[in-house]
């Protein structure tokens, strides 16, 4: 076997060992020990791998069969027609791959008149929950069985019946000898909450999702518990006798899927009601969108959209597969979880110099986007995941945005793997790093190190702080690289000439960064202060100090030599002052000050502040000093920019964010994150109207 073949062997041996673990903790243990979605992904890559390379199949891949092992708890019986799985679409274009590939099913040998352009589909929601199959004999509830390995499944009858929404007597005047039902049964989420809680509350182990509890009330012993914890069950399915006399049973035998909903109804059965027949793609893509945020606000949990194919003569002739019918394909919601290969860590030199590893993976979908790298923060971070070369790991996307490497899976893992670790090194300029004892970050000292330059340069001009447009990442890397400036004030020395000549650069473009740079000499003195880069001074920061402290030599000299001073100031702690300290004492930045004031620049308050400051100081006798206020929701008679004036003119001050040091949030209509984060701090909530009183 050659060595591409036998790394593939490998891999499906692992990956098959990893899924049948985590299929025996899902089904048979209820509590799943990975994401679906990771499931799913791993799932896909072993049929990929089977399906290129045949040889690789074992009778015990997961592939191979639905569900899994039967609980040796309940009598296995024989499903009159096999339960099958579905098979999966991860996005729209694997959903029109599966039209075409209908499409083409239906047409082949056809004649020219017969070749069907599009297909009559049927979206229905995928409800999160546990297939169950119904028997009705002579229009009675005979057994109730899971779908189990798709062939048998447990006898779960009594549990069943504890089901409000399952009839136990369809109805039907004249029904026929047997009939058939498949639905879902589910446990709606507050249904859910409350089991869970009781769990807690008893110092029993949650269950992960409503899917896992609703298999394991159904598994449970006592049909009591079964009641208690309240299932719901919308039906989906049904099959007739072949033979059954319309006439006689005074109800016609449905010939599509929507006729089959409407049926199942009629006969006592609760269906899900959002389902819609579309014909072709089109429209059909602006329902998938659409449930894709509505799905949030139903009351149980769906994991999906199903796409069937609406006639019956149709769906016969399309068929099934091993495992699922060809007629239907479940598009599944975009995971917010996802396995992905590890390609290599890649190091970044911040503007501080502190070095940030970043796992570099296998571009994945997650949440609608593609992701291929992630930060991973610094080297405890690295050191806790134990990731290894090739490693696989789960990836997140963390408050939807950011990507974040939650865990690698060590199952998956080549033995000779080895361990990642932050360099000696600094990537960027090969000096020795530094991991301060009490410190996570490891960082690069060279005070010359390119990189650490071109973070404080991108950080002067970005739009906190200079905002000089046009004066990107690319460029700096260039003006640093050809060794055209060493520092933030050499910006201001730039050679137009030799500015213009440099990559995607013009004569306009030059004159434009010339421009923004002489303009910025005059930019308020907290903008610079920002701009320095200085470790915990951030934006807001920077106004409170630059407000206390109005030039660079005032504020040298507090920090040098007195910073409790500083410390005084509202909000402002030891860290900061000692950050500030650190930076005044370092010869290096004493010369970056020189420098800057020698190319024009103030580093000094301008009049403007200078006389906001004298207002705050006249306000400190005025009515709301010292308080902060934060505004959420819309109020009913002030706009924002009305409320923040009459607080600001009462000696207030307005914050975007809440925190320990918000005095009052007020709140109006629609209050979102602000109102629950001011909850949960305990900071009094306020309506106009009580801001109104205080204003007096
Ligand atoms: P599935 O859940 O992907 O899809 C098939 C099922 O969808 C049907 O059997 C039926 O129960 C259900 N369904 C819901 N609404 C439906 C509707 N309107 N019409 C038709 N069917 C509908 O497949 P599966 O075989 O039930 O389970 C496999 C899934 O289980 C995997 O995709 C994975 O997400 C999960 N799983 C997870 C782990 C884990 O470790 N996390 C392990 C094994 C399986």
């Amino acid at each position: 076997m050659n060595s591409d073949l036998n790394k593939k062997f490998n891999r499906a041996i692992e990956l098959r060992k990893l899924l049948n673990e985590a299929s025996h903790a899902y089904y048979v243990l209820d509590a799943p020990s990975i994401e679906d979605s990771v499931y799913d992904q791993l799932y896909r890559e072993l049929v990929n791998l089977e399906n290129r390379y045949p040889e690789l199949i074992t009778a015990d891949s997961p592939t191979q069969r639905v569900g899994d092992k039967l609980s040796s708890n309940f009598p296995k019986k024989t499903h009159r027609v096999p339960l099958q799985s579905l098979d999966n679409a991860f996005n729209f274009q694997e959903v029109s791959e599966w039209n075409a590939r209908s499409l083409k099913i239906l047409n082949q040998g056809e004649s020219k008149e017969d070749i069907l352009t599009s297909i009559e589909l049927i979206c229905e929601l995928k409800i999160d929950g546990n297939a169950i199959a119904l028997s009705y004999e002579n229009g009675l509830l005979v057994r109730a069985c899971s779908r189990g390995d798709g062939i048998q499944g447990e006898d779960i009858t009594s549990n069943v019946k504890t089901i409000n929404s399952i009839p136990l007597s369809l109805r039907m005047e004249n029904p026929p000898k047997w009939i058939e039902i498949r639905g879902e049964a589910f446990i709606p989420h507050r249904t859910f909450e409350g089991i869970n809680k009781k769990r807690r509350m008893a110092l029993e182990s949650e269950f992960a999702n409503s899917r896992n509890a609703c298999a394991g009330t159904l598994r449970q012993l006592d049909p009591q518990v079964v009641a208690s914890r309240k299932l719901d069950f919308f039906a989906y399915t049904i099959h007739l006798p072949e033979e059954l006399d319309e006439i006689k049973y005074n109800l016609a035998k449905p010939k599509t899927q929507i006729e089959a909903l409407q049926y199942l109804k009629n006969i006592g059965f609760k269906i899900n009601p959002y389902n819609q027949v579309f014909l072709g793609l089109k429209d059909l893509k602006e329902f998938l969108n659409e449930w894709e945020i509505k799905r949030h606000d139903l009351p149980y949990s769906t994991d999906g959209l199903v796409i069937k194919v609406n006639k019956f003569n149709l769906q016969k002739r399309l068929g099934f597969t091993q495992k699922a019918p060809r007629w239907a394909i479940a598009l599944k919601h975009p995971a917010a979880e996802a396995p992905s290969k590890l390609l290599g860590l890649t190091f970044q030199v911040g503007r501080t110099g502190v070095v940030t590893p970043v796992a570099e993976f296998e571009p994945i979908m997650l949440a609608g986007t593609s992701v291929s790298r992630a930060t991973l923060h610094n080297a405890n971070r690295l050191l806790s995941l134990d990731l290894h070369s090739d490693d696989t790991i789960i990836i997140r996307k963390a408050g939807e945005i950011i990507p974040e490497v939650v865990r690698v899976l060590p199952g998956l893992r080549n033995q000779y793997a080895k361990c990642l670790s932050l360099p000696i090194n600094c990537p960027i300029c090969n000096s020795t790093l530094i991991s301060e004892n009490d410190e996570a970050a490891t960082r690069c000292i060279n005070t010359n190190c390119p990189a650490i330059l071109q973070g404080a340069l991108r950080h002067w001009v970005n739009k906190g702080a200079m905002n000089i447009e046009g004066l990107g990442s690319k460029l700096i890397e260039q003006l640093v690289e050809k060794k055209l400036i060493n520092s933030i004030a050499d910006l201001y020395e730039l050679d137009i000439n030799l500015l213009e000549k440099l990559d995607r650069m013009g004569a306009k473009s030059a004159k434009k960064i010339i421009q923004e740079l002489e303009i910025s000499k005059g930019k308020p003195w907290h903008k610079q202060l920002y701009g320095l880069g200085i470790p915990h001074i951030g934006e807001r920061n920077a106004q409170t100090i630059a407000m206390q402290f109005t030039n660079s030599s005032i504020l040298k000299d507090v920090a040098c030599k007195s910073p409790e001073v500083i410390q005084e100031i509202n909000g402002i702690g030891e860290e900061i002052s000692d950050s500030l300290k650190t930076w005044f004492s370092s010869e290096a930045n004493q010369k970056l000050i020189r420098d800057l004031k020698r190319v024009g620049l103030t580093l000094e308050a301008t009049q403007e502040e200078k006389l906001k400051k004298d207002q705050i100081s006249d306000n400190s006798t005025k009515l709301l000093f010292g308080k902060i206020f934060v505004l959420t929701g819309t109020l009913p008679s002030l706009s924002r920019s009305k409320a923040k004036e009459l607080i600001e003119n009462s000696g207030g001050s307005i914050s975007s964010s809440i925190s320990t040091n918000t005095s009052f949030l007020v709140a109006g209509e629609k209050a979102g994150s602000k109102l629950k984060k001011a909850k949960t701090l305990g900071i009094k909530i306020i309506d106009q109207n009580e801001l109104l009183k205080l204003l007096t």
